[in-house]
């Protein structure tokens, strides 16, 4: 079909976040052919940051898990959205312009959506009972669980993900272990100048950090699990939680003849290289982001800005160049981290407010040549949405910096 035909047949595999988004998209925007939803879950699209943040807190009462779905069966039916669930894509046709699911049934499209996601990147050592990972919800109802317990546990990976579970767990009254074979991992997430007070902010909540050591083993079952650490160290547990990152779905499209490294490679406009009719999007999705090369993004934001983009591509015919808001957010105890843009390991940064004296800060990033690139804001919501805008509007780091001094000295704390 071209790519204005709004009666075209569109399939979507992957019914979460940028799946889901793309197909009410697609309808509000005036897509009137048949448009079919495949997730590979059993469960209605739900979101997923609350499982590492409001539903590991919560006493998981049908209302608050019903509360993150993305949308009811109801409001898909009546868009007419042909929902599939429980039956993962298990291979790709282009040539054919078919998707073949686990059903053996073979689906037909015009335009396709690969919109599969990531899963959590497996525990390297042996599967054990007591050993969890999150990705889902069925995930974090069973860490839930252990949780509640309020037995040990040791947390494997200082990311966002991580340290939320962490930051969970304590909650709960556990003793908890984070450990990290990076030094400094929470440099990642906030950048350097901040590492260390997000470090501070665990110790001080009582998470132990274990940095710059690996785990070489995890041996035992639940309630008695012995994390061998790579210095020899031994940390008895009861459960441990493996958060090492995550590794984009496209299992299902070997053979394919996509381009497939690290994700589904996209051109700008986020169509698949190597296939007509197909786009990529969400956390599957490689794209050559402006300031970044080829670039995969694990973020919310992400996901749900290109799932609006591909749909008014598809829609409306639009051309243009997807241009990524970077955006992330973190909750972490009572600290609001947010990111926006990036930061240049070749550039500078520069510090504005004080952490520990007014509970909020912001370091603005520019790039190498002196160009503001990015921010983090810790509880400092009102200067994360100027920067944002000083960002778009082209001006310099000077400016930025004075900008937020002026905020920072006319607004009190609890105005942030
Ligand atoms: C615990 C957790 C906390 C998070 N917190 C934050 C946060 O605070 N801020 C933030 O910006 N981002 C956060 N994220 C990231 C954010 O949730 C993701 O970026 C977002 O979910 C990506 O959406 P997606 O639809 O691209 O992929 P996914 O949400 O991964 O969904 C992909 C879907 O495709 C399905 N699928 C996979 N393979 C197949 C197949 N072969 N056939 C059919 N279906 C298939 C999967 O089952 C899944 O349902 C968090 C993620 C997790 C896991």
């Amino acid at each position: 079909m071209s790519d204005t035909d709004v009666t075209g047949r569109v399939v979507i595999v992957g019914a979460s976040l940028a799946g889901t988004r793309t197909a009410q998209h697609l309808r509000t925007l005036g897509h009137t052919g048949p448009i079919a939803l495949v997730g590979a879950e059993a469960e209605l699209p739900y979101d997923r940051p609350p499982l590492s943040k409001d539903l590991l807190k919560s006493d998981w009462a049908d209302e608050t898990v019903e509360s993150f779905r993305l949308a009811t069966r109801g409001e898909l039916d009546e868009a007419g959205i042909d929902l599939r669930l429980g039956i993962p894509a298990v291979g790709l046709d282009v040539a054919a312009k078919a998707v073949l699911l686990d059903s053996g049934e073979r689906l037909a499209y015009d335009t396709l959506v690969i919109a599969t996601g990531a899963a959590a990147r497996p525990s390297p050592w042996r599967p054990a009972s007591g050993v969890l990972q999150l990705r889902t919800l069925a995930d974090a109802r069973a860490i839930a669980e252990r949780l509640a317990l309020g037995e040990p546990v040791v947390v494997v990976g200082g990311g966002f993900i991580g340290t939320e579970i962490a930051a969970a767990a304590i909650g709960f009254g556990c003793r908890v272990t984070v450990v990290d074979p990076v030094a400094e991992p929470m440099a990642r997430l906030v950048g350097p100048e901040l590492a260390a007070s997000l470090v501070d902010l665990h110790r001080a909540n009582g998470v132990e950090a274990r940095f710059g050591v690996g785990v070489a083993d995890i041996r035992g079952e639940a309630g008695a699990l012995t994390v061998v650490l790579d210095d020899g160290t031994e940390l008895s547990t009861s459960t441990a939680i493996v958060g090492i990152g995550s590794i984009p779905s496209t299992d299902w499209l070997a053979g394919s003849g996509l381009q497939l490294e690290n994700g589904v490679v996209t051109d700008a406009g986020l169509r698949a290289i190597g296939a007509e009719g197909v786009f990529a999007i969400g956390d599957v999705a490689r794209w050559p982001h402006p300031g970044r090369g080829l670039h995969r993004a694990e973020h919310w934001t992400n996901a749900s800005d290109q799932a609006r983009f591909v749909a008014a591509a598809i829609a409306q015919g639009a051309d243009a160049e997807f241009v990524s808001t970077d955006y992330v957010w973190s909750d972490q105890y009572d600290w609001k981290i947010h990111t926006v843009g990036h930061r240049d390991p070749a550039g500078t940064s520069v510090v504005v407010g004080d952490l520990a004296a007014d509970g909020r800060v912001a370091v603005v990033h520019a790039d190498a040549s002196g160009t503001p690139c990015g921010a983090v804001t810790v509880n400092w919501v009102r200067a994360l949405n100027q920067i944002r805008r000083l960002l778009a509007s082209g001006a310099t780091v000077d400016s930025i910096t004075e900008q937020l001094e002026q905020l920072g000295s006319s607004a009190p704390r609890a105005a942030a």
